[in-house]
């Protein structure tokens, strides 16, 4: 065991006893940190009563554009919400196609279909798990309007030659950032690079909300305007409409929430940096594949630490039974979803994704992970998959 402190929060977890468990998130251990500050943020909004719109929304869209080197932020109901908007303000509609991951959480894919357009996926790179960029032109036809490369797991995808394929066939691009807000690529930060960016602020996210959350990160003032519109029911001024959209605010308890958070932010993703660290150097050299960072990535932020053991199930499954936190994201691939299966495509169509869905799982990784609890997983998937 480590004997040096590493520069955590503050933790209300057991650190000297060994553990019985470890949980793969847990959210009380970060709120006991901010008791005081949340409390009187959350009690401030009940005091104003201004919950919809008011004036933490606002603050709170200032303060995420600039952490993400944007213009402009739109605070939204969800990571997912923002998805939607983002592809709707660009003009996705019925009959288009939007090219995306076959390797991602749901939402990605599922705010396509309900715009009416295709879902067009492209499979992934083996070792970032994020949408392989050398696929991507031939998946574009004549309908195609955007491509969302998503930035899975805290590390963003390929970006300069997902641009430079968007410049040449005057595609939008719209960033799904919801696991990897504040990540960066070369110079350049999450949301950043996109036509659009999007934020998620589920819980779970590095950035996490006390419900759903999201929100829009935009450069372009007009788009960005109607991203707003699009949030009110499509109203400009209240009560005229020239287009339907949808009701999609952040809700202002939520945003006075994240306000409080958000200085943190940077320390709790150096605490995760720190885990991965040890995680990286207890499984080196054996047969667990560990998270590869690419060359272009200048900052990982780590919402999950994804392993890839060939036992998967198994190991699944007894770290289950020794009490140790874990999840497969994701265990079926877009293409092999039953909704999808009209799409046409053939279960040997993605090998790279199929492959990860059989083989991948997430570890602890959060911020307030003790010392004795992160050797617990460690020495545990050594001892199953090592
Ligand atoms: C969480 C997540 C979303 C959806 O965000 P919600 O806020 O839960 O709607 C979209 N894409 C990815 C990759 C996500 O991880």
């Amino acid at each position: 065991m480590s004997t040096s402190s590493s520069a955590k929060p503050a933790s209300s977890a057991p650190t000297t006893a060994k553990p019985q468990g470890v949980p793969l998130l847990d959210l009380k251990r970060q709120y006991v940190t901010l008791k005081d500050e949340m409390d009187k943020a959350v009690l401030n909004v009940l005091d104003h009563g201004k919950f919809i719109l008011g004036p933490e929304v606002k603050e709170l869209e200032t303060k995420v554009a600039k952490y993400s080197g944007v213009e402009y932020g739109i605070g939204v109901n969800s990571g997912t919400d923002a998805l939607l908007l983002a592809l709707r303000a660009v003009g996705v509609g019925v009959g288009d196609e939007v090219i995306t991951t076959d390797f991602s959480f749901f939402a990605t894919a599922g705010v396509i279909a309900r715009l009416g357009a295709k879902p067009v996926f492209v499979d992934i790179e083996a070792d970032s798990y994020n949408i392989d960029p050398k696929l991507i032109e031939a998946a574009i036809t004549d309908k195609t309007k955007a491509i969302v490369p998503v930035h899975l797991f805290g590390q963003m995808a390929d970006m300069d030659p997902i641009m430079e394929i968007a410049r040449k066939h005057k595609l939008s691009v719209i960033e799904d950032g919801a696991q990897s807000i504040g990540s960066s690529y070369k110079d350049k930060l999450c949301g950043s690079m996109g036509t659009i960016g999007c934020f998620s602020f589920f819980p779970s996210k590095n950035l996490g909300a006390l419900g759903d959350g999201g929100m829009i990160v935009i450069n372009d003032e007009e788009t960005g305007d109607l991203c707003r519109i699009l949030r009110l029911h499509g109203s400009k001024p209240k009560y005229y409409h020239k287009i339907v959209g949808y009701n999609s605010r952040l809700a202002t308890i939520q945003a006075a929430a994240l306000l409080v958070k958000l200085p943190y932010l940077r320390g709790w993703t150096e605490a995760r940096q720190a885990n991965a660290a040890y995680y990286d150097k207890r499984f080196a050299g054996s047969k667990i594949v560990t998270p590869t960072v690419k060359d272009y990535t200048t900052f990982h932020i780590y919402n999950q630490y994804t392993v890839a053991v060939e036992n998967r199930d198994e190991v699944l499954k007894t770290l289950r039974e020794r009490g140790i936190g874990c999840e497969v994201y994701y265990p079926v691939t877009f293409h092999a979803q039953e909704c999808f299966a009209d799409l046409g495509y053939g279960k040997d169509d993605f090998p790279v994704s199929s492959k990860a869905a059989s083989s991948v799982l997430s570890i602890p990784i959060f911020p307030e992970l003790t010392e004795p609890e992160r050797e617990l997983v460690a020495d545990t998937l050594l001892e199953l998959a090592g």
